[in-house]
């Protein structure tokens, strides 16, 4: 045999034996250093242990991106690598004939999602789901990706609107630095981290340019207006507008130099994301004018003069609370265009309507009362304020409907998560990764059964444990844990946190994902989650999940005379009751749990009906160190987000996938280097009877060209010493 291979040897053939002997090294893993291990299915055996000491080695190789199968796992380099992020980059991602053998990139993601796209056979939407734990780098991959895809597909004309000529793909970019400004604050985990979920649609017309984008946002951590942590920060427009006004526009929002807002924890730190100029900037070229600015910085400003509000006084009819500066009220509803003496009685007196004839009744409330009102009329002004700065993003950046044909999505999608102290925040961002998850899996593994079964193969699937029982138990009909709070909300009735974990136990003990609850200080229910369990502690969670707005506040704002909050606030078309409806009256709240239920829906529907793509962003220590990779924190998130499970299905099917062309094309040659095997008397002729080209004369040459190659091993084994 070693003779015959010898004997034919010729150039073509010395290539394909090549080529043979590289891929079935690499298919075998030989003896390929860790790091130069560029898919994690390759790892032997698959355990958390092999695939982190496979990544931590490529960190300290300074290779951050990995394959794991159908996934790309994105180690985040905390360190500028320029070169890695370059467009002579992207144009080679692009231009490469198989952009997959080239080192695993997002680029490589970015690129296969747009050749799906641009598949003249079957052109489908695709999408890009990006997750990870805060400061994982969702948000600077997703980032990337656009500006990927503003190099690889961009469009050669330019648009013309709000007086300002420019490419369509430069608006879209633009508006990264607006949302961030606006959604992103500096957390303990991440200087710049998003407090909102977000999905965009990058517009493609025929000839898969962008023409424009939709964006759409998820849960936008309101609270954060009124309420920070210590160590945190608020969102980075406040500290952007009092650090970047001018000295005429601090003398027009009242923020003097160095004033003190209670709501602006920590102004001292400095951050790359205070730039206020870079926000103007992009602002203006979205088509947000400057008169349109000035209203906006001044509101904020507004809010801020709001947060410094205290109130005195018991808070009862004999001694009503007084606010213990005057000042703060009368600066905050100047900027507001708010009239004073009402903004000051909605703050500190409710009005109810009971009883038969619905009398109004003024009740004065207690300082906490107080407080909370206060605290509510900001959320309110603010969420308002960034739905509305998303339309109008939208507006700009929307392409008309006609000119679109297809679309990549992106998803920026907070990651699992599990703190000492979780609330309905954590349950809603745990759900939607569970549905995630779910969509995943059922994707995969539908993807894979239906190519082995055109490809005529037999396969049988490893049991893969669904997290459907734990979907049932969160969202589950008739009797799930939203179902429980939603129901509490309903009948608005007094329930103490205690009540609440009784009734979830009691009405869900026999689901298996309700975990054990042993001895816990607070009253709390526990999930096990696929990516871990997590302990939900109820106190408070059904208020918050009611997010009640006082209707007289609204009522407020609807009288600023401020054309932004016009705006904002809209007045009713009929004057609606005057006063606060008392007890089981109310009309039914739409919870924050159902809201975000449906809205998590529709994002499951438009990603269903797309060939979905995965990126899990990983952060390798806590600290934002660049070359420092923590075992344990790297080894908690690989558990979070599944990877070994997604390798295990990855690796359960066939490792390697090649095109009967590719096939063919690399290996031809090495079909001379054996005789022919004489024919099966037994079975027909692998060619007999179809032409030329037919899928069955082209797996006819497929089997010879196997044979010859299973022949021709042992030869290639027997002169490998030599090669
Ligand atoms: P959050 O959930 O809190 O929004 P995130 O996953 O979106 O977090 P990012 O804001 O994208 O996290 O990343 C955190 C920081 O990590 C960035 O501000 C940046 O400093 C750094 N970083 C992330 N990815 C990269 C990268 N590829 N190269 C260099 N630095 C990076
Ligand atoms: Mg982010």
């Amino acid at each position: 045999m070693l003779q015959q291979v010898n004997g034919h040897s010729s150039g073509s053939d010395a290539q394909g034996r090549e080529s043979l002997r590289e891929d079935l090294q690499e298919f075998l893993g030989g003896e390929v250093p860790l790091h130069q291990l560029d898919d994690l299915t390759k790892v032997n055996p698959v355990t958390l242990e092999t695939v982190l000491r496979c990544l931590q080695a490529r960190y300290t190789a300074d290779t951050f991106y990995t394959n794991a199968g159908c996934t790309l796992v994105a180690l985040n380099p905390f360190k500028h690598v320029p070169q890695l992020y370059s467009p002579e980059l992207m144009r080679e991602y692009h231009a490469a004939p198989q952009p997959q053998k080239l080192k695993p990139h997002i680029f490589t993601v970015g690129e296969q999602t747009y050749r799906n796209v641009r598949s003249l056979i079957e052109p489908v939407n695709q999408s890009i789901v990006v997750s990870g734990e805060s400061g994982a780098g969702k948000t600077w991959t997703s980032r990337c990706l656009m500006k990927f895809y503003a190099v690889v597909a961009a469009s050669p004309t330019s648009w013309e609107s709000h007086k300002i000529a420019e490419r369509i793909e430069q608006r879209i970019l633009n508006s990264n630095p607006v949302m961030e400004a606006f959604g992103n604050a500096c957390t303990l985990r991440n200087n710049n981290s998003s407090r909102f979920g977000k999905f965009i649609q990058l517009q493609l017309n025929r000839d898969h340019q962008m023409t424009g984008a939709a964006i759409q946002t998820y849960l936008l951590e309101k609270t954060r207006v009124a309420c920070q942590d210590s160590t945190e920060r608020n969102f980075h427009i406040f500290y952007q507008i009092c650090k970047g006004a001018s000295s005429d526009e601090r003398l027009q929002w009242h923020l003097p130099e160095g004033a003190a807002f209670s709501w602006l924890p920590n102004p001292e730190r400095t951050l790359e994301e205070d730039c206020f100029e870079v926000t103007r900037e992009a602002m203006l070229h979205l088509g947000v004018d400057a008169p349109t600015q000035n209203n906006i910085f001044q509101a904020l400003a507004g809010l801020l003069h709001l947060g410094n509000i205290r109130f005195a006084g018991a808070g009862d009819e004999a001694q009503p609370c007084r606010p213990m500066d005057d000042g703060a009220v009368r600066t905050s509803a100047l900027l507001l265009r708010l009239p004073e003496d009402p903004l000051l009685e909605t703050l500190r007196i409710r009005t109810i309507r009971a009883g038969r004839q619905q009398q109004v009744f003024r009740k004065p409330c207690s300082q906490a009362e107080c407080d909370t009102r206060r605290d509510c009329l900001a959320k309110l002004v603010y969420a308002r304020l960034f739905d509305w700065l998303v339309s109008v993003i939208n507006s700009s950046v929307c392409a008309d409907p006609a000119s679109w044909t297809t679309f990549i999505g992106l998803l920026d999608v907070y990651g699992f998560e599990s703190f000492p102290h979780n609330s309905l925040e954590q349950l809603c961002i745990n759900y939607a990764n569970e549905k995630l998850q779910q969509h995943f899996v059922a994707h995969y593994l539908r993807a894979q059964q239906e190519e082995y079964a055109v490809e005529g193969l037999e396969w049988s699937f490893v049991n893969y444990q669904d997290n459907q029982t734990c979907l049932d138990l969160i969202e589950g009909s008739p009797i799930s844990i939203c179902s429980l709070i939603n129901e509490e909300c309903r009948l608005n009735r007094p329930s103490s946190a205690a009540q609440l974990q009784t009734r979830i136990e009691s009405a869900l003990a026999g689901s298996p994902c309700l975990g054990h609850n042993k001895l816990s200080p607070e009253p709390s229910f526990v999930v096990l989650h696929y990516a871990g369990s997590v302990r939900y502690h109820t106190a408070g969670l059904v208020e918050k999940n009611k997010d009640p707005v006082p209707p007289e506040l609204t009522r407020l704002l609807q009288q600023s005379q401020d054309p932004l909050l016009k705006v904002l606030f809209p007045a009713d078309p009929e004057e609606k009751s005057q006063a606060e409806p008392s007890g089981q009256s109310r009309a039914p709240v739409l919870t924050v749990v159902s809201k975000f239920k449906a809205s998590l829906e529709q994002l499951l529907q438009v990603l269903q009906a797309t060939t979905p793509h995965y990126i899990r962003c990983i952060k390798p220590n806590s600290q934002g160190r660049a070359q420092a990779l923590h075992r344990e924190e790297v080894l908690n998130q690989l558990e979070a987000c599944g990877l070994v499970e997604t390798i295990h299905i990855s690796a359960a099917g066939f490792p390697i996938r090649v095109s009967h062309r590719t096939f063919v094309e690399r290996y031809a040659s090495l079909r001379r280097l054996h005789p022919r095997a004489p024919p099966d008397p037994h079975s027909p002729s692998p060619d007999e009877g179809h032409s030329e080209g037919s899928p069955h004369a082209e797996q006819a040459t497929l089997r010879a060209l196997l044979q010859d190659i299973l022949h021709t091993l042992p030869a290639l084994e027997a002169a490998a010493p030599a090669a």
